[in-house]
């Protein structure tokens, strides 16, 4: 059994290792439909269950990219004084903000979210199965829980600025994340 919840934001970034020349040198946007698909941890028979605190905070990770600047944390500093400068909302990230960067970075970060759920006893009986990101009609990017494996980063490399933390509704969800991922 598949369990797929569906999330939207709408984000800018620039992709520089993107192979269109608009693309890697444009700051530019998309409609974002994120999709997290969840797999029940035991067997099925019973109704599953997932945590409203769970779904709550992926909402909460989610909807921080929305209105916001995707900044990869390798741009010079040079532009990232730039882009802090006229934007209210930045999420520097260790990754590259393409389709596949942002899959990668919200499975992880996902997964990372139903450990601490699970550690709290309050994840339901659920694990992440995929997360797969549409930038646009036709780009699709899905990363499987076993690509998260293969990360270099921790939840510690993704900034979230002070414009983005102080619309959450729970100001702690975050900190709560980066200390189960010091465990
Ligand atoms: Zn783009």
């Amino acid at each position: 059994m598949i369990i797929r919840k569906k999330f939207r934001f709408e984000g800018a970034h620039i992709v520089r290792n993107c192979t269109s020349q608009r693309c890697r040198e444009n700051i530019h946007g998309h409609s974002y439909e994120v999709e997290v698909f969840l797999k029940p941890d035991r067997s099925p028979n019973n109704l599953v269950i997932i945590d409203p605190v769970l779904l709550n905070n992926i909402k909460e990770f989610i909807s921080s990219f929305d209105h916001a600047f995707a900044l990869w944390n390798m741009e010079s500093d040079e532009v990232k004084d730039g882009i802090y400068r006229i934007n209210t909302r930045v999420a520097e990230i260790p990754v590259s903000p393409s389709a596949e960067g942002y899959s990668l970075l919200f499975s992880f970060v996902i997964s990372q979210m139903i450990m601490a759920a699970k550690l709290a006893d309050t994840g339901g009986e659920v694990k992440l199965h995929a997360v797969g990101v549409h930038e646009t009609q036709s780009g699709y990017a899905e990363s499987l829980v076993d690509d998260v494996s293969l990360v270099q980063f921790t939840v510690e490399d993704i900034k979230f600025n002070e414009g983005i933390k102080r619309e959450w509704r729970d100001k702690e969800w975050w900190f709560r994340l980066l200390n189960v991922n010091k465990l």
